[in-house]
């Protein structure tokens, strides 16, 4: 190579020893900058260093005034050196100068150099600063030059990443990797939890970048694709991938990648200038990563997880270290960061050392969300690209009721934290001690709490939460996490378990509530303009009765000898209601006659939740043996405002005159009727809306577990005679956009705990 003294493979191994040496952070980077600037025989080699202000500051050079040192910052805007860390793209000029990003900082004394070569020193993608080198001569620098020193800056990033640069800067002053950042997602499951990172796919960590032999590692490499392509073929043609997450189109588009071989030469590339093959994979993905970030285009966007997954299994496959994690070693106090994850994989997880989740995807109706608020943990999804902003150990903090992360938060913020953390945990070991009190109101109205469940890990939910049974178990949800279809003998354990682990509390199972926003990945998916009014629940089950009978034949086997309460969702006319009733009686019968056993009582309900069953309850309540309201849907078919879409969930109110008086209507129709009312929303779970269902006449509610508490603290403080009074007349006018203002101060004024 014209001008290297001895090419990069000897800078590289120059570069080992002086890492090997005892000494600091500092005489290291200064005898670096020395080496290189020989290597490439130039006579200025810099080193900048992004600091979590956005600035870079020179941390050391060969050939710029020493003094510069510690003291030239430059803006992350500014000069050649900023537009570098700004793009993340090399820059080779032979008359930098001349060139209009150029600025000129005087105390370097840089005004004699005249060509200018500067890389970006990159880590998964991320920019942590850049190294420089300049001559007095016009000179052009070679491709190879360039190559070699973006070759180098792995071993500077490695520096920077183990925080050893850390203890060089000034107080106040973090270097951008170690910086305290927060991130904003969505929340998915309730909770503050604090602890340390742990990825559930841990990053190989290359322990050795520098190779001793080019032959070898271009061996190893081959071997190593070689042994991921049969892998990745092996899991496809097994058909069992969902397990941990891994879908079968993210297989596919690995597999189509590690037959790239654009991406293949790069990585040889990489190695024959001296990296070892784990080196240079991490090279050349890290200014892959640092290209598609710039990026805008979700698609390519999408594809950098392709990438990255392809490389994590090729570092996997080099190192030979398993690619799922050793969950035994899980330590206290653990916060999994993934990019995304199957429920079944968090369930293998030792729950008592989790203390949060973070996920790149997962949306708040996803499976691994559904099990992570089962079994209440913490959790934020849609934090892009996290997987790569942390390290393991790091500390982090995940709030999940605001959807927020704390990455290397500061004292004071963990502080905070810990604070809210702590006055949670004092207000739930309160409401513990209210398990055994019985829900009763000051004036001597008692209103049945039930809790809502839908896996087995719910289950000890019921003593936890001094709830009176499960008012709504969604049976889909066995559905959603499994992989395959749950075969009858599979639902009819599941539901026996779960009898037995409610010990005699009542349990109302709904039927199969799935289509919509609840898809499973095993059944054929029709693309359906408008999934939440299409084809979904009772409307699937009627039109595919084999789905429901068998689902309705485990049930009543799971029930033997027992009491069975069964409902129905997303029912619009009673003739779907009386169908569903037939279709019970026909699987009863065939029961008797093959000499089942038969529960000793069944008790069919139909959830309200389609407007039109508002104009129908009079048939409905008379035909029904009880009756819940499915607040969460009925709110969005009332308001016409989707309960998953953001921008209009929250404009309508649960506590508007419009709501309130369909739910009234509802409570006296059925009560004229003497047919059980519930309601079964998440609604039931809120302190002030509970308060105003108990004062339009409910007595039974179902809720999330954690709701049952402040639920109950709520009753305990209220009158709901004078509540009744209040709201008929508040409910005389329908002009409010909604009645909550005047629900608060109408329980502020009588003390009535809301919190
Ligand atoms: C509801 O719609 O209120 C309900 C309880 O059912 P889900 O939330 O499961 O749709
Ligand atoms: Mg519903």
């Amino acid at each position: 190579m014209r001008g290297a003294l001895g090419g990069p493979r000897v800078l590289l191994r120059r570069l080992r020893e002086v890492m090997a040496e005892p000494v600091s952070a500092q005489e290291k980077l200064d005898r670096i900058v020395v080496l290189i600037a020989n290597n490439m025989v130039a006579e200025v080699c810099s080193v900048y260093v992004l600091r979590a202000d956005g600035n870079l500051e020179l941390y050391a050079t060969e050939g710029l005034k020493p003094e510069a040192v510690h003291r030239t910052v430059i803006g992350s805007n500014e000069g050649l050196v900023g537009l570098i860390a700004s793009s993340a793209e090399p820059l080779a000029l032979s008359d930098a100068q001349s060139h209009e990003a150029f600025s000129y900082k005087p105390e370097t004394g840089e005004e004699i150099y005249h060509s200018f070569l500067g890389v970006p020193i990159l880590r998964a993608g991320q920019t942590l600063g850049v190294l420089v080198v300049q001559n007095r001569a016009y000179r052009v620098y070679t491709e190879e030059e360039i190559e070699a020193l973006q070759t180098t800056t792995m071993v500077i990033a490695e520096m920077v990443a183990s925080g050893d640069l850390q203890t060089l800067a000034p107080p106040g002053q973090d270097i951008a990797i170690r910086r305290p950042m927060a991130q904003r997602g969505v929340a998915l499951s309730e909770g503050i939890g604090l602890g340390y990172v742990v990825l559930h796919e841990p990053r190989v960590v290359v322990q050795k970048l520098i190779a001793d032999d080019v032959s070898v590692e271009l061996k190893r490499i081959d071997d190593a694709i070689a042994a991921l392509r049969a892998r990745i073929d092996s899991l496809l043609a097994r058909g069992d991938v969902s397990h941990s997450g891994e879908h079968r189109d993210v297989l596919e588009t690995v597999r189509m990648f590690a037959h790239d071989q654009g991406w293949l030469r790069r990585i040889r590339e990489a190695i024959m200038t001296g990296l070892t093959a784990e080196g240079a994979v991490e090279r050349v993905q890290s200014d892959t990563r640092a290209r598609i970030l710039r990026q805008t285009d979700p698609y390519l966007r999408e594809r950098l997880h392709d990438l990255d997954e392809l490389a994590n299994r090729l570092l996997h496959e080099l190192s030979g270290a398993a690619f799922a994690a050793p969950r035994e070693e899980l330590p206290d106090n653990a916060i999994l960061v993934a990019r995304t994850m199957g429920p079944a994989a968090l369930l293998d997880y030792d729950r008592s050392k989790l203390r949060g989740l973070v996920l790149e995807e997962g949306g708040k109706t996803s499976h691994i969300a559904i099990v992570a608020r089962a079994l209440g943990i913490p959790a934020v999804g849609e934090i892009e690209g996290v997987v790569s902003l942390v390290e393991p150990g790091d500390a982090i903090i995940v709030d999940g009721l605001a959807g927020e992360v704390q990455i290397r938060p500061q004292p004071d913020v963990e502080a905070a934290y810990a604070e809210k953390a702590r006055l949670r945990a004092r207000a739930q070991a309160k409401y513990k001690r209210l398990r055994k009190t019985p829900s009763v109101t000051k004036d001597g109205v008692e209103v049945t709490l039930n809790m809502n469940a839908g896996l087995l890990v719910d289950i000890p939910h019921l003593a936890e939460s001094g709830a009176s049974g499960i008012g709504l178990f969604r049976t889909e949800l066995q559905f959603m996490v499994a992989d395959k279809l749950p075969s009858a003998s599979e639902q009819q354990a599941l539901y026996e378990e779960v009898l037995r682990g409610a010990g005699g509390a009542p349990v109302t199972f709904r039927t199969l509530d799935i289509g919509g926003d609840k898809v499973l990945p095993y059944m054929e998916q029709m693309e359906e303009e408008n999934p939440a009014l299409g084809w979904r629940a009772i409307r699937i089950a009627l039109d595919r009765p084999a789905l429901l009978r068998s689902q309705v034949r485990a049930l009543l086997k799971a029930a033997a000898g027992a009491s069975l309460r069964m409902m129905f969702p997303m029912v619009a006319t009673v003739d779907e209601f009386l169908r569903a009733r037939a279709l019970v009686e026909r699987e009863r019968s065939y029961l008797r006659r093959h000499g089942y056993r038969e529960p000793e009582k069944v008790e069919l309900g139909v959830m309200v939740e389609v407007p039109s069953l508002l104009f129908q309850l009079d048939e409905i309540c008379a035909k029904a043996d009880f009756i819940s309201v499915g607040s969460n849907d009925l709110m969005q078919f009332l308001f016409a405002a989707d309960r998953e879409n953001r921008r209009v969930s929250g404009r309508f109110d649960t506590l508007s005159p419009g709501s309130l008086r369909a739910l009234r209507h509802i409570v006296r129709t059925a009560g004229r009727h003497g047919c059980p009312a519930t309601v079964c929303g998440e609604m039931s779970g809120r302190p002030l809306d509970a308060m105003a269902l108990i004062g339009l006449g409910f007595r039974a509610l179902s809720m999330p577990p954690a709701a049952v508490g402040p639920v109950k603290q709520m009753l305990l403080g209220l009158e709901a005679a004078p509540l009744a009074g209040a709201l008929e007349e508040m409910l005389a006018d329908a002009s409010a956009a909604t009645l909550r203002p005047k629900l608060e101060e109408w329980a502020a004024a009588r003390s009535v705990p809301l919190e």
